[in-house]
């Protein structure tokens, strides 16, 4: 069965943020003239020359594949496509593969899955042909000979020069933050001499590590990052994309750029960490500029605060960290904050997108609360979500008096509920009360604490009289009096006693003649499908998890996930795994694959995506 969901409510418009400001006053502007290619970017030969199209905006995504996508990537994604959409543009998917040791296949693919089922598309329309939409998936790894030839112009023009000093003698003479650093030996060898060192390096004529090509900027300058970085090294590796073509590598600092401009990005959007790094992109991009190997206008890049959200840790080491060490069943084991993970868990695609616009984008760092995530994932599903009765921590309740309540002790009482109290256009659904029910242990109690309005049975008051056990309504159902309880041979209660008040069968009219304070959820225990059932908490103990240098590790939740043995009612016996259904007073879950069967038992499985409210507090 699949259970007929409402579609997502339209979003929200977007709120205000500075990069829309920004975007908004480029666009007055018309400062965003773009270059038009006829190849691909990677034959940027052409780059300076292409010819301008209508101004537009163009924003990337651009994720290394050494890992799976997180929620920390979705706050980036969404921000990067919402913003291409929002104002007309385009936004790419661009895999930042230059570092050859540790991508692989099997993260690209999961990567163009996880934005897939975000909602974004990297496709622009092409009103020529309008059945091939341009594709703007692309592999920074396609322009490495461009920026060998980026990397030769510099050294011609004195701007790179090849440093053959060794990673010590580099570090010693890089200074820190109170003191300059000073120039390298090898700074002032002609740019002929560079040209032919560094086609030695390209050439495989040198070891490993033996030299780097660096900017000729500034050993001298306040900001560490303008201290000539590194921009090629020698490294023998086989790459996923160009195999063994290449023995040296640009380095990130400067492919990044490069990368940006090649494909007329407009709106370079990234994390804090490199607002450092904007004077070298800028002295970069300017000096290629200047050398006609790329042409104007060219990208800008901007900052943003990243997100950090409780009780996760949003780190692709850490997080494959887990996976490899067998601490989560997999990247998307539903406690994992992977996209995949997430997507497992049950969490809709609306739902971060939501999230994500809820936290907004600033120029700080700030720590969210998981809850807010739950929060989203509630406000998505709570108006769409059918609803669906569960027991989780079953106990047996026995209806004493069924035969002469209902004239026949194999009597089976017909009752219907809403699909969805808010939807009638999602029609009913139906089950039946038997002689005897599951309701949940929690909802029984031998000695009812202050205030308790649920099953309690007989007593003897302060004052020696005697009081009848206490009524409740079965949801749907009648109203019923605890009468007593049974307890097994441990002494642990074993099924709940009761008697049918007559004549308050939810729906007929003496059903408010008796009041009660306490409605139960149940199933019909004749009825009732079993359930495996798993419920999902925080991966970890601690807000932050790492913080202060601490092992993550040491604050693992032990109990992340618990699975138990409950009992759905009959409607969802058939329920299509990815379903989702909000299990009344419970919270939303979502249907999963059938457990493997060792018996006969029929045993559907679920999953719990978040509870009704945030608990996590207590
Ligand atoms: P990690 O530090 O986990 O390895 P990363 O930033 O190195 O992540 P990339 O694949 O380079 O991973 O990330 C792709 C893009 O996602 C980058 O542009 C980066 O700015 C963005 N991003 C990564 N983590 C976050 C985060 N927590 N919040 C917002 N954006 C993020
Ligand atoms: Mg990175």
């Amino acid at each position: 069965m699949t259970a007929p969901q409402k579609p997502a409510p339209a979003e929200a418009h977007k709120p205000a943020n500075f990069l829309r400001g920004i975007i908004e006053r480029d666009l007055e502007q018309g400062r965003l003239a773009q270059r038009r290619f006829a190849g691909s970017p990677g034959d940027a030969a052409h780059h300076a020359s292409a010819p301008f199209d209508a101004a537009a905006i163009r924003t990337r995504f651009p994720p290394e594949p050494n890992g799976y996508l997180h929620i920390g990537h979705a706050k980036s994604i969404c921000l990067n496509f919402g913003l291409a959409r929002d104002y007309g543009g385009v936004c790419h998917l661009r895999f930042d593969d230059t570092n050859p040791e540790k991508e692989e296949q099997e993260y690209v693919d999961a990567i163009v899955e996880a934005v897939s089922w975000l909602g974004f598309d990297w496709h622009e329309p092409n009103p020529a042909d309008p059945a091939h939409p341009r594709s703007h998936l692309y592999y920074a790894s396609a322009y490495f000979d461009f920026m060998y030839r980026a990397a030769e112009a510099l050294v011609e023009a004195g701007l790179a020069y090849v440093d053959e000093q060794t990673p010590e003698e580099m570090r010693a003479r890089r200074g820190d933050f109170n003191t300059p650093g000073t120039d390298s030996p090898f700074r002032g060898r002609t740019p002929a001499e560079h040209l032919a060192r560094l086609r030695e390096m390209r050439d495989g004529r040198l070891p490993d590590g033996a030299a780097v090509l660096r900017a000729k900027i500034d050993m001298a300058s306040p900001n560490i990052n303008l201290r000539d970085p590194a921009l090629y090294r020698i490294k023998r590796a086989t790459h996923h994309n160009t195999g063994d073509r290449w023995c040296i590598y640009p380095m990130y600092t400067f492919a990044h750029p490069l990368e940006d401009a090649l494909e007329g990005i407009t709106h370079s959007i990234c994390t804090l960490e490199f607002e450092d790094q904007r004077p070298f992109y800028d002295w970069l991009l300017e000096h290629l500029c200047d050398l006609g190997l790329l042409g104007r206008p060219r990208p800008h890049q901007y900052e943003f605060g990243r997100l950090n959200l409780t009780y996760v840790v949003t780190s692709k080491r850490k997080l494959r960290q887990l996976v490899e060490e067998g601490h989560v069943d997999g990247w998307d084991d539903p406690r994992m904050p992977t996209l995949a993970g997430l997507r497992e868990r049950g969490y809709t695609p609306e739902s971060i997108r939501l999230f994500c616009d809820r936290i907004g984008v600033a120029k700080d760092y700030s720590w969210i609360d998981y809850a807010t995530l739950d929060q989203a994932l509630r406000d998505d599903l709570e108006g769409r979500a059918p609803r669906a009765m569960a027991v989780i921590d079953p106990l047996k309740l026995k209806l004493v008096d069924w035969a002469e309540a209902f004239g026949n002790a194999a009597h089976h009482e017909p009752c219907q509920a809403p699909a969805h109290p808010q939807q009638p256009e999602l029609g009913l659904r139906h089950f039946t009360l038997g002689p005897e029910v599951w309701i949940e242990r929690d909802d029984f109690a031998e000695l009812p604490p202050k205030g308790f309005f649920r099953f309690f049975p007989p007593r003897v008051d302060a004052a020696g009289v005697a009081q009848p056990g206490n009524r409740v309504r079965l949801k749907y159902g009648v109203i019923v009096e605890c009468t007593g309880f049974e307890k097994d041979a441990e002494g642990r209660v074993s099924a709940v006693l009761a008697r049918v008040v007559p004549d308050t069968k939810s729906g007929t009219p003496g059903a408010d003649a008796v009041k009660v304070k306490g409605t139960i959820t149940w199933v019909g225990a004749h009825e009732a499908v079993p359930a495996d059932i798993q419920l999902f908490d925080r991966l970890f103990t601690e807000p932050q998890p790492d913080a202060g240098g601490r092992d993550f590790l040491t604050v693992l939740n032990p109990l992340s996930r618990q699975r138990v043995a409950g009992w759905v009612e009959p409607g969802l016996a058939a329920a299509s795994p990815g379903a989702r259904w909000q299990f009344e007073r419970h919270g939303y879950f979502v249907a999963k694959n059938p457990p493997a069967q060792t018996d006969s038992s029929g045993r559907v499985a679920f999953g719990r995506i978040a509870g009704l409210k945030d608990t996590w507090a207590k």
